[in-house]
């Protein structure tokens, strides 16, 4: 690939001149924080962006990106911000960040050919909101960072949660996208690629929508998306259940998966629960929910719920080593009897019922602000892979392990490491470890977290040690997770995508880099391209 060399600042004032002319001065801010803050992410710092652009129209999106990379300056597309594998990060210097939540608005809601078309900086949680009136909603219909990640960003890195133990990831609802690749040029992907075709199906001949699903946005920026819809039904319940061991909780899970009775299916470690339940007692609780509770729609709901968790929460949750959560739709009482029985059948005895308020909170208030750092004055870093259900167990296992070869220095570090699992369809098991280690707020953080969690962080040193760690122990577990046939979503720049790949994926993944973004100024560095 032809990969331009680094432009001078002459160069980017130049071309940011000709980009205020397109799409409008305000929409191309230069100020250091700004710049600052949308060069970093979760976990991690890339060089500082010359400039962030906001465009918000497909037409002047399309033109920026075409003036910008025609100056051969790199372009670095980001969402709501809120992944953590260094996705939207610049890797060099005057690189420009694109801001994707000027294109919010919602084009055409059908609900006779059961499709949404909405502009990729629309949030999830937008998106729900403009189609719960219908009576509908996407198949997958967000993470739980809904409220602020974008459907762009789902797109192109993958996002499960919200819909997924049923019908997938983000990808597995798309029907077809408007693409806009490095030289500003705009195409529909699905049957709205023949000009005046409704987008309404997905195939039609080779899937070239699957194709920009997962790019990390290496391979185009996605103006427009087109998902499909589902009636939304009209009942749901929680259901819980405690077990003695992972290899249980993980057997029950992967029955109820295969039973596909379930919407979403949650599993968490020991560790994990005490961090939700059994933090500082019930003042606490409320106080730090009610920080992190207080921008959402839900929140009496979700407040009350939390109460009654916060009581019934510290006896069972000392009973158990996993704990496994499920929500069930349907549309009456007798179908939704029948799926709570196959469910109960898949379990059979090995898990005790526990009170259902984890599910019940979650939905109640599915969009909840949840914060980017720990709740005890840690920042944190998540990893996840998706294994199949037959490798789960050996997994965990050797994970377990790893951690206790590490105790000592975790100790050291006060890292701790709690598990979350979820099931992907029938086939597919989402394993995600967090890492927790105590370190200081920095300008992302700071701008979506409330003050009463980053109020004690600010008294922690600045723990770059700590930081230091959790990325060797990333690397590590990236390997354990590869070993044992783990693959990722999220890819960005921290997954090693190109490794161990066969020649021809290889080749292939490359040339259609080198057709699409030929200089390599779309996002250099994800997926390793
Ligand atoms: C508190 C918290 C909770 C989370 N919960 C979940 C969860 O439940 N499930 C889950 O899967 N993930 C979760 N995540 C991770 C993350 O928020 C999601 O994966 C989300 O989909 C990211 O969307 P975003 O808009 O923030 O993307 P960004 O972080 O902005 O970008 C992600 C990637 O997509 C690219 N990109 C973004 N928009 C476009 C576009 N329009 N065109 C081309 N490329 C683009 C970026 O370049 C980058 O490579 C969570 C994260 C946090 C911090």
């Amino acid at each position: 690939m032809n990969v331009s060399t680094p432009v001078t600042s002459e160069v980017v004032s130049q071309a940011l001149e000709a980009t205020r002319a397109i799409i409008g001065a305000d929409a191309v801010v230069t100020d250091g924080e700004t710049c600052a803050y949308h060069s970093q992410d979760v976990f991690a710092t890339g060089p500082t962006v010359a400039a962030v652009i906001s465009p918000t129209t497909v037409d002047g999106l399309a033109k920026a990106i075409k003036t910008l990379t025609d100056a051969g300056i790199a372009v670095f597309p980001r969402g709501g911000g809120y992944s953590y594998t260094d996705a939207y990060l610049p890797t060099g210097p005057n690189g420009v960040s694109l801001d994707m939540t000027g294109l919010n608005e919602i084009t055409e809601i059908n609900v006779g050919d059961m499709f949404v078309t909405v502009q990729a900086g629309c949030t999830w949680e937008a998106l729900d909101n403009a189609l719960a009136p219908h009576g509908v909603r996407a198949e997958f219909w967000g993470p739980l960072s809904g409220f602020k990640a974008t459907i762009g960003g789902g797109m192109s890195q993958g996002a499960a949660s919200l819909g997924s133990s049923k019908d997938g990831i983000s990808a597995e609802a798309v029907l077809g996208m408007e693409i806009v690749t490095a030289d500003g040029t705009v195409f529909a992907t699905g049957s709205a690629a023949q000009k005046g075709k409704s987008p309404f199906f997905r195939n039609y001949g080779p899937d070239l929508t699957g194709l920009f699903c997962g790019d990390a946005g290496a391979l185009g920026i996605k103006a427009t998306v087109t998902l499909r819809l589902q009636r939304r039904a009209k009942l749901t319940q929680g259901l819980s259940f405690g077990f003695d061991s992972f290899e249980a909780a993980q057997k029950a899970m992967a029955g109820i998966a295969a039973s596909n009775r379930a919407t979403e299916v949650f599993g968490f470690t020991r560790r994990a629960m005490e961090g939700v339940v059994a933090s500082k007692g019930l003042w606490e609780d409320l106080k730090i929910m009610f920080a992190v509770g207080r921008a959402s729609g839900g929140l009496l709901s979700g407040l009350l719920q939390l109460v009654k968790m916060a009581i019934a929460g510290r006896s069972w949750a000392r009973k158990a080593e996993c704990f496994v959560h499920c929500a069930v739709e349907a549309d009456n009482r007798t179908e939704l009897k029948g799926h709570i029985q196959t469910i109960r059948d898949a379990v059979g005895g090995a898990g005790r019922d526990i009170p259902n308020t984890m599910p019940a909170v979650m939905r109640a208030t599915p969009f909840m602000p949840y914060p980017v750092v720990g709740m005890d004055a840690k920042r944190m870093l998540p990893l996840h892979t998706i294994v199949p259900f037959s490798k789960a167990v050996a997994f965990h296992t050797a994970l377990e392990d790893y951690f206790a070869k590490r105790k000592v220095e975790m100790d050291a570090m006060r890292m701790t490491t709690p598990s979350i699992f979820g099931t992907l369809s029938t086939n597919g098991f989402l394993y995600e470890p967090v890492l927790y280690w105590p370190d200081q707020p920095d300008v992302f953080h700071d701008r979506n977290t409330p003050e009463e969690l980053l109020a004690p962080m600010r008294k922690n040193a600045p723990n770059e040690k700590g930081r230091a760690f959790a990325k060797e122990m990333f690397e590590d577990m990236v390997t354990i997770m590869h070993e044992h046939g783990g693959v990722h979503l999220q890819i960005g720049k921290a997954y090693p995508y190109l490794r161990d790949r066969s020649d021809m994926t290889v080749s292939l993944v490359k040339q259609v880099k080198a057709h699409v973004d030929p200089h390599g100024l779309l996002n250099p560095g994800a997926l390793g391209l």
